[in-house]
């Protein structure tokens, strides 16, 4: 099994507990969830439309939303991704354990949580230490 995963989609997927855009998205976002748990599911990480993308109301001309809105998008993805190698395929099971490892406080997300309008509903948001 093979995933492409856009960089802030590590931590959305780990705080998914079933909301999303529509029912076609939530659909989606859940097969993908299922996937990344499977042993031997490999993910390649990219700073551009992905799994979850694909299926998602606000994808616009492979944008998503607006040119503004993709940037800081696409900035969110690269604060996630600076802390892993792009060029290879990664193991899904150990490639999410490293994200509790490297995002543990509210701080270390503060680029790519802060604007979010999942807040309330992101148990891995929710799980984070106010802890600096
Ligand atoms: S708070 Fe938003 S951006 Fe951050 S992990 Fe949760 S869903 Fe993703
Ligand atoms: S198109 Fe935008 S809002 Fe939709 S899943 Fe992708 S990054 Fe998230």
């Amino acid at each position: 099994m093979k995933l492409i995963l856009r960089g802030h989609h590590l931590l959305c997927l780990k705080g998914f507990q079933g909301y999303g855009y529509d029912e076609s998205f939530t659909e989606n976002m859940t097969d993908v969830n299922v996937k990344r748990k499977q042993p031997g599911t490999a993910v390649t990480l990219v700073s551009s439309p992905d799994d979850i993308c694909r299926s998602c109301p606000n994808l616009i001309n492979n944008m998503c939303e607006n040119e503004k809105q993709n940037a800081r998008i696409v900035n969110m993805d690269n604060a996630v991704l600076k802390n892993f190698d792009t060029s290879i395929e990664h193991d899904s099971v150990e490639l999410f354990d490293r994200i509790d490892d490297i995002f543990s406080t509210k701080e270390s997300v503060c680029e790519i949580c802060f604007n979010c309008i999942w807040h309330e509903k992101c148990l891995f948001y929710q799980n984070l230490s106010d802890n600096r």
